[in-house]
């Protein structure tokens, strides 16, 4: 790469709702774009993607193929596959691929999402993102006047609260010596959430929802749905090389890659858009994170390429 040009403006990492705005911004500057990607969104569990005007309920691998279609008029390519390492020189990046091959760009855009980790319940995964949540904005609605019950975490009082505006059956099970402030209690009981002192062990369902919890004391109660709240970190590989680390969030729950507000890194030509560097933007947010990274990245661009055509014009005034 030291002597050869990158053969793309811009490399994208991850075509989730971040990563195929980015291209379109970027698609649409006519600028040379891929798009490198596993085609795992963080809710593909989920049956739907609620809260996107005009595409409420769309499955969520739907909603990123009606993505990547609109991008066809825009010369975007793809590669489905997971980006492994990355490489970086005056000229620009080099994103090795899974089975070796490789591709190289000017700038480059991580739009790779977080991975959920989940608690510790046997038979949880099964329903994650079925009746099994943590975002009322997400699938609140769906249990509206429902058994909610909600599993204890350092966000349940807070999640217990929120999922109480959309049924006012909320139970929040504890483990037996969990203690609670003043306020927390205050603020629960008057909400009428009931704290029940008996510890989820795992949860049971006919394979579609998840329709009863099991205790450690070997009791069990139906319910509608789960509130639970999953660990989230920075998964993708090969950051260390490009002088990038995941840092803690400063929720406690997990990691993320931070940078500045637009979502520049430190490192000359490096972009983070969505979820890897805002864990809390829900689609909408992520597209539009996507959108505003793309039109930096293509702003960079213009403005390299008016520098040199600058320096181009005065070095041949300075040969006349
Ligand atoms: C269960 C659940 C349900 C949700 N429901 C909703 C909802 O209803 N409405 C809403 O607005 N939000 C919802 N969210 C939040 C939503 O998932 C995020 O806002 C959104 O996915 C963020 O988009 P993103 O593009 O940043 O990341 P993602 O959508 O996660 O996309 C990242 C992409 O990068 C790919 N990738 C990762 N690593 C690599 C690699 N090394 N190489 C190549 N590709 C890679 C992934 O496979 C994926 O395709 C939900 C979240 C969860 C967990």
């Amino acid at each position: 790469m030291d002597t050869m040009q990158p053969e793309y403006d811009a490399a994208i990492i991850g075509g989730g709702a971040a990563g195929l705005s980015a291209a379109q911004a970027l698609g649409r500057s006519r600028r040379k774009v891929v798009v490198i990607d596993a085609g795992e969104p963080r809710n593909a569990p989920a049956e739907g993607v609620h809260n996107f005007l005009t595409r409420d309920g769309v499955p969520p691998l739907e909603l990123l193929r009606l993505g990547r279609a609109e991008l066809e008029p825009y010369g975007t390519e793809f590669r489905n596959g997971r980006a492994l390492g990355f490489g970086r020189d005056d000229a620009g990046f080099t994103i090795t691929l899974d089975g070796g091959r490789e591709v190289s760009a000017r700038r480059l855009i991580l739009a790779a999402g977080i991975r959920d980790t989940l608690p510790e319940v046997e038979g949880l995964a099964e329903y994650w993102g079925k009746n099994a949540l943590h975002c009322p904005y997400c699938h609140g609605w769906e249990v509206r006047d429902r058994d909610i019950a909600v599993l204890d975490s350092s966000f349940a009082v807070h999640q217990s609260l929120m999922f109480r505006q959309l049924s006012d059956r909320v139970t929040l099970f504890t483990t037996p010596d969990r203690v609670f402030d003043a306020a927390e209690l205050e603020r629960l009981e008057a909400r009428g959430i009931e704290i029940v002192p008996r510890e989820i062990n795992a949860v049971r369902g006919d394979g579609t929802r998840l329709t009863h919890l099991l205790f450690r004391d070997g009791s069990e109660q139906a319910v509608d749905a789960l509130v639970i709240m999953p660990r989230f970190g920075v998964e993708l590989p090969g950051l260390a090389a490009l002088g990038l680390q995941a840092t803690a969030h400063p929720s406690g729950i997990g990691t993320f890659v931070a940078t500045d507000e637009l979502g520049k890194t430190a490192v000359p030509g490096l972009w983070v858009a969505g979820n890897l560097r805002e864990p809390m933007a829900q689609v909408v947010m992520a597209a539009a994170d996507g959108l505003r990274v793309g039109a930096q990245v293509n702003a960079e661009l213009i403005e390299m390429e008016i520098d040199a055509a600058v320096s181009a014009r005065r070095a041949e005034a300075a040969t006349v």
